[in-house]
């Protein structure tokens, strides 16, 4: 163990008696933007008899406890602790924390055994669960195995989005993955939240024809129309519209296409374009496959895939304009089926795509697409022939 990593754990303990009791730490798994999480050994008897658990219920106004309708027999001894950074706002730990317990029944979700808290910091308890780093499995799956990956992360979010609520932040890492036993967990509810918590209108919500009414008469149209040297450098320089405030929390180059539009009424299709995102990236060979520096150039990167034409149709869905002059953007886009061949440097040869990877690149089409509306949900992706009917 580092020593610096070694001097944080030491810390933890210190303030934390109630963790040292309960826990002995082994190393640092993983360190984020909000947290750092470390493995651990529970020792001595389980929190399920645990009376001292009653006390950190009281603590945090909320019952923490353990009784899932699926209890996992083989659970291991290790837990994962997650320390939440204190920049993390008080309510959105609790909201992180309180959405772990609303999901707690999912077996595709790893639950939340417990909490602690010393003055403003928390760290919450979680069981530990084996998974490999996604940087060294990307290149090796094969279509079977994108099955198993898929069947698991879909199933973990078909039950989060019954429950109304949009994890935000899909993508490898916060999916953590079991090759031997083909199984995955959705960890990471810290960007969650419950769908239409801060919605404003937005055009999307609107039926086709009032969108396009509305679109036509909009202000930016027409402030566009009367000042075309406004575009330069592929979007606009001065753009004298106040700027629309909208949720855009997640991870570069997994947001999709209304984030980055600022959509202010975004539903859980979100999640799925990112996972469409990661299927992209298996399929393509290529991680990480958008590596745009902020959002302006995340919507020039999924131009180069869809085209011009198309993202202005979702641009203007959400009363937004998307106008460039990059080469690189093409007025009509290229299939994805090319986009994966060319990924996996396949273009020039005659290796076709087999079956199976033809039925996942249908389902690819569903996941990214650009209108939300259309975009397929966690449910329908499950009914996918990619899953249902299975060909090598
Ligand atoms: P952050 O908000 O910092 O991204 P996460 O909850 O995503 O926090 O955890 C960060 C990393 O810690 C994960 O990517 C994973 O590698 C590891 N991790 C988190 N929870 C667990 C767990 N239950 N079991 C094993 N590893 C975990
Ligand atoms: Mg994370």
């Amino acid at each position: 163990v580092d020593e610096t990593v070694a001097e944080d754990m030491q810390k933890l303990e210190e303030n934390f008696t109630g963790i040292s009791e309960k826990y002995r730490l082994i190393n640092r798994i993983g360190e984020g933007t909000f947290s750092t999480v470390y493995k651990a050994e529970q020792l001595g008897l389980s929190l399920e008899d645990d009376a001292e658990n009653q006390n950190q219920e009281a603590e945090f106004g909320m019952p923490l406890t353990r009784k899932r309708k699926h209890p996992d027999p083989n659970r291991s001894r290790f837990v994962a602790l997650k320390k939440i950074y204190v920049t993390s706002s008080p309510s959105r730990i609790l909201n992180e924390l309180e959405l772990l317990y609303e999901l707690r029944n999912c077996p595709h979700i790893c639950p939340l055994l417990t909490a602690f808290r010393h003055l403003d910091q928390v760290v919450a308890v979680l069981p530990y669960f084996r998974h490999l780093d996604f940087r060294l499995y990307y290149r090796e799956f094969l279509t079977n195995d994108l099955r198993h990956y898929f069947l698991s992360l879909f199933s973990g979010l078909a039950y989060v989005h019954k429950a109304g609520i949009i994890h935000r932040d899909i993508k490898p890492t916060n999916f953590l993955y079991d090759h031997s036993k083909k199984q995955g967990v959705l960890v990471d509810f810290g960007l969650a939240e419950r769908q239409g918590t801060d919605w404003q209108p937005c055009l999307c919500q609107r039926t086709k024809e009032e969108r396009r009414e509305r679109f036509l008469t909009s202000y930016a149209v027409q402030h566009l129309q009367s000042q075309p040297d406004l575009l330069s450098g592929g979007y606009p320089k001065n753009d004298a519209r106040p700027s629309r405030r909208a949720n855009r929390a997640g991870t570069r180059g997994f947001r999709a296409p209304e984030v980055l539009l600022k959509c202010t009424a975004q539903t859980t299709k979100i999640d799925i374009w990112s996972v469409g995102v990661i299927l992209l990236t298996l399929l393509g060979r290529r991680f990480p496959f958008f590596n745009s520096a902020d959002d302006i150039d995340a919507m020039i990167e999924i131009a180069s895939i869809f085209g011009k034409k198309k993202m202005q149709g979702v641009a203007a869905m959400h009363g937004s304009v998307f106008e460039t002059n990059i080469e690189t953007v093409g007025e009509k886009g290229f299939t994805l089926e090319k986009i994966v061949l060319w990924a996996s440097c396949r273009e020039k040869t005659d290796d076709a795509l087999h079956i199976g990877e033809a039925q996942a690149v249908n389902l690819l089409a569903g996941l990214l697409e650009l209108d939300p509306h259309k975009r397929l949900s966690a449910r329908q992706a499950l009914e996918h022939e990619f899953f249902t009917n299975p060909i090598e």
